[in-house]
């Protein structure tokens, strides 16, 4: 027989979303007439690509069109073209200084978090936020890092920083020296963010520990309050610590594109099991050259689009349309006497339920009363029980009839 990798079959079913798919087409088969069922539980777009990346995109398509200007193979690092924007504009327009060499442009987030781990020893402690992005805790279980399972769903070798009310969702420090420190601010799902001063306590700490910290900046567009940082790279000391993803998914309605990057700097150091240091940009790029063959050109074209002027406010348009939504939100859940945080720096919007009632319980009592689906809190990890996600992502018309319905919680 062929032996395999044993670590997976140490993962659950993915149970979150595939159980609330379960439970809303049963509700439906139940109730065949009446209100329709208003979704505001996934985490994808559904406003349409804007006009700027689209020409950029069809521009790429006439490129490959052409013998004179086709293009096969791309650097594995991404086209300078992109690489020379994203450097410009997402960095040295905010005084953070970037070579293009620190850039590796990809298929978006998801891979980037997930494949980091390939350049990071088997023996590395994690730390991770809970709740969170399941993706940073599984690919660790692939990979042999988190231990066994315990009766709580936690794993023993990872470390859970929990993010609640009562410490108004801002992670205490860890206490089991990891190595690896997840952050993801804006944060899904939570949709909370971390102030300058708020990110600086975990970048001083990464490095009086000698810690690495994983940033996932995919939320970065929807920032509006002045004190939160844009990038961890605003952080002095970040460039020796940290590695940050960024992905044109959530900005620009890429998630079918596919398109993102993370930033490797060279500073950023490692040691091998033999003392020796090692350049992780060095050992990122030799991990991309090997396993990736970067990403599409004509999807490199769209996101190079993003950055012109009309792509700008294109982009900044769409976001608007999302963050309209995420106050309506948050207005909606408060005049029905429902605490929530999120809706300000993020579209998510992240909700305590009434009475201490549990995450699944608030789903059922939502579908049933008001039709509207969202997302149980406690299926991002243990500290998301009696919390519930709702997502900004909808139309302004769905939106605002699930604000006129949350009204029936409060009778
Ligand atoms: C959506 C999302 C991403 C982006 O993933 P892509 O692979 O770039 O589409 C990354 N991290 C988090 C936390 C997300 O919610």
């Amino acid at each position: 027989m062929i032996k395999i990798n044993d670590n997976f079959t140490l993962l659950s079913a993915s149970y979150l979303f595939s159980e609330v798919a379960r439970r809303v087409s049963a509700f439906k088969e139940a109730n065949p007439d009446g209100e329709r069922v208003i979704s505001m539980g996934i985490g994808d777009v559904t406003r349409p690509i804007c006009h700027a990346a689209i020409s950029g995109m069809l521009e790429g398509v006439r490129h490959l069109s052409e013998e004179s200007s086709f293009h096969g193979y791309g650097p594995e690092q991404g086209y300078a073209f992109l690489r020379e924007r994203i450097a410009e504009v997402d960095y040295r327009e905010r005084g953070i200084e970037m070579s293009i060499d620190e850039i590796f442009v990809s298929d978006g987030a998801k891979s980037d978090t997930g494949n980091i781990g390939d350049i990071l020893s088997p023996a590395c402690r994690v730390a991770v936020t809970d709740p969170v992005y399941p993706v940073y805790i599984d690919t660790n279980v692939m990979a042999g890092r988190a231990g066994e399972r315990g009766a709580d769903g936690c794993w023993s070798r990872i470390e859970y920083l929990p993010c609640t009310a009562a410490n108004g969702y801002i992670p205490a420090l860890p206490v089991n020296e990891p190595d690896v420190i997840y952050l993801c601010f804006p944060n899904n799902p939570t949709g909370t963010s971390l102030t300058r001063e708020q990110l600086k306590v975990w970048v001083d700490y990464a490095l009086a520990h000698n810690a690495l910290i994983l940033f996932d900046s995919a939320y970065e567009a929807y920032i509006t309050r002045q004190d939160v940082p844009h990038s961890i790279y605003e952080i002095e000391g970040a460039r020796r610590c940290a590695i940050e993803f960024r992905s044109f998914s959530k900005t620009a309605g890429f998630t079918g594109v596919r398109c993102g990057y993370t930033v490797v700097p060279h500073e950023l150091k490692g040691v091998d099991s033999a003392g020796r240091e090692v350049s992780m940009n060095h050992l990122w790029n030799r991990r991309q050259c090997t396993k990736f063959n970067g990403a599409s050109y004509v999807a490199q074209r769209a996101a190079e689009a993003l950055y012109t002027p009309e792509g700008r406010s294109q982009v900044r348009e769409v976001v608007d349309y999302y963050m309209r939504n995420a106050s309506l939100l948050r207005e909606g859940l408060q005049s029905a006497g429902i605490e929530c945080v999120g809706g300000v720096d993020s579209p998510y919007i992240w909700l305590s339920t009434p009475g201490g009632m549990s995450s699944w319980d608030f789903f059922s009592l939502l579908l049933e009363r008001c039709r509207v689906v969202g997302t149980p809190g406690v299926g991002f990890g243990p500290a998301g029980e009696g919390c519930f996600r709702l997502t900004a992502f909808g139309s302004h018309a769905d939106t605002m009839e699930a604000v006129q319905r949350l009204s029936r919680l409060s009778n």
